[in-house]
Parts: structure tokens; sequence; C-alpha cells
């Protein structure tokens, strides 16, 4: 059996186009503002991207750039700032922070309503309590995925690899949150191959290239891959591609799977924000 390779680039293609082609239809221009915090090149890569598309979906481009020796104090009055500025409906704070700064006091200050990264303890605690709110963009961006690929999530066992804010945590809850059976693995996992192996949907989001392979695999399984690695033969994910596609159902590659999704999911948070600010949902 070869696997049904998902492709995410395509898939986030339509979504930014349903965005765009909402965008126009509703006469709103949400007002985007990326912070970015000195010259990491590759967190400037990622900005300028997301910046770019959102442009192109006709939003509004609010971006700050703050020197790398900017103080707490500083940084945090700018995101007050944004919060209590109507124009601006989403509010992104490029992770990671130079070292001196406290991300998570960063973070607590994004007014909820425009967390458009789903980052905010209220919108953890929406997502947990399954009400309407904001939600991470990569998890989004995978059950869009699944979604598209015809793949059924309710009723199935869903097993996740990794816990982390940003992605495993949030992927279980959403899984969870659309009926299906949602166990979670992490370092401290006795044996995750027998875990893993019960999974009719694996979500791989641990960080370690190459950490699951055929062995992991239930036949037939959809598995999405998070990871993404900078490696002498090119990118790699957490799944070992050549392995995993000869005994998956589907399978997501990398790059070109999870990676598109994560910006698509964010300007559809961004417009879900300007629309429930302004009254429209
Ligand atoms: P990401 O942001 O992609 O989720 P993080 O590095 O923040 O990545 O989190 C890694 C997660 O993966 C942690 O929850 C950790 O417990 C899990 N993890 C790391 N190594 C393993 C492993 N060998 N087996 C299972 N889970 C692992």
């Amino acid at each position: 059996m070869t696997a049904t390779l998902i492709d995410g680039k395509e898939l986030a293609g339509i979504v930014r186009r349903e965005v765009t082609g909402r965008t126009a239809a509703s006469a709103i221009a949400p007002g985007l503002a990326t912070v970015l915090v000195g010259e990491d090149p590759a967190s400037g890569i990622y900005v300028a991207s997301k910046r770019k598309l959102s442009v192109a979906a006709g939003f509004r481009d609010l971006h700050r750039h703050l020197p790398s020796d900017v103080t707490q104090e500083e940084l945090e009055r700018v995101v007050d700032e944004l919060g209590a500025d109507d124009e601006v409906d989403g509010i992104l704070v490029q992770l990671p922070l130079p070292a001196h700064l406290d991300a998570a006091a960063v973070i607590a200050r994004i007014h909820p309503d425009k967390d458009v990264d789903g980052l905010t303890e209220v919108s953890a605690g929406r997502l947990a309590l399954n009400r309407p709110g904001l939600r991470p963009c990569t998890p989004s961006g995978v059950i869009r995925l699944l979604d598209w690929a015809g793949v059924g999530i309710k009723g199935a066992h869903a097993v996740v690899v990794g816990r982390s804010d940003l992605v495993g945590r949030p992927q279980a809850q959403l899984l969870l949150a659309r009926d299906a059976t949602v166990t979670i693995c992490h370092r401290y996992t006795a044996d995750l191959a027998s875990a893993t192996r019960t999974a009719d949907i694996l979500v791989v989001a641990a960080g370690v290239p190459g950490l699951v392979g055929a062995e992991h695999i239930k036949p037939g399984a959809a598995v999405i891959d998070v990871g993404i690695h900078r490696t002498e033969d090119g990118l790699c994910g957490d799944v070992d591609f050549e392995s995993a596609r000869q005994i998956a159902g589907h399978l997501t590659p990398v790059p070109g799977g999870v990676g598109p999704m994560t910006i698509a999911s964010l300007l559809q948070n961004t417009l879900t924000a300007a629309e429930f600010r302004r009254g429209i949902r």
C-alpha cells in the first residue's frame, strides 16, 4: 500500500482564496499587527510571509518591528497599545523572543479577542471548554487537512505525539471536540510504538526528526507530520517519510504538508476576529 499524500500547499491556497473572497464580500479590511523583535533571520522570513499573504487577502498591514534590546516594559506597552487600537483586529507576537524577554508575560497582555495565534489563557480556556474562540493556527490547519482529505474524525482513535502549548495539547482538544477518542503521548510514554500503532489518525509534533517510522503506524492510518527540521539533505519531519508512505493510508509531506496551513489558519483567524469585533458573527 502506498499512502495518498495530502497536499497542504494546495489546500492552503484554497483557504486563502476563501478568506480573500469573504473579506471582499464583507467590505471589511481586517487589520493584522505582527510584532517582530530583533533580527532573527528565520523569524524575519516567517513574519514577512505572514504580512505578504495577509495583504494579498485584503488585510491591512499594521506591522511593528522593535529592536532586539527592547525592554519588557516597552514591548508590553506596544502590545497594550495594539489591544486598545480599534484599527487592530489581530495581534501576533512572533516567537521565539530574545532571551531577556518573558514571552509568557507578553502573551498574557494580548487582548483575547485579538489573539489570532490562540495562545492566551483565555483562548486556551475557551478551547478546553469547547466554547467559541480563536484556536491555535497549526492544529486548526491539521483538522482542515484531515477534513479535506476525507479522513473521518468522529469515533476515530486519534493519537497525538507531543503536548506543547502550541501544537500537541490544543491538537488533542480540537480532535476531542470533533468526537475522536484521543490519546496523548509525550517523552515519558513507556512504549510509544504500541500506543501509536492503535491510531486511526496519528499527529506527530514531537520536534524529533524521524521519530515515527513504519513500525509505529497501523496500516491505512492517516499520518500528519507537524515536525520540520533542516538537515544536510534538505527539510524533513518527525516522520520517516519513505517508510511511513509504505504503510499509511494518508500522509502529509514535509515540506508542503502542515507548514503552509499555519499561515492560512492565521488569515482565517484574523478575519474571524474582525467579524466578531464588528458583530458580523
Ligand atoms: P512542538 O512545538 O512542535 O509541539 P516542542 O519541542 O515544544 O514541539 O514539544 C515537544 C513535545 O514532544 C513535548 O511534549 C515532548 O514531551 C514530546 N516528545 C519529545 N520527544 C519525544 C519522544 N521521544 N517520544 C514522545 N514524545 C516526545
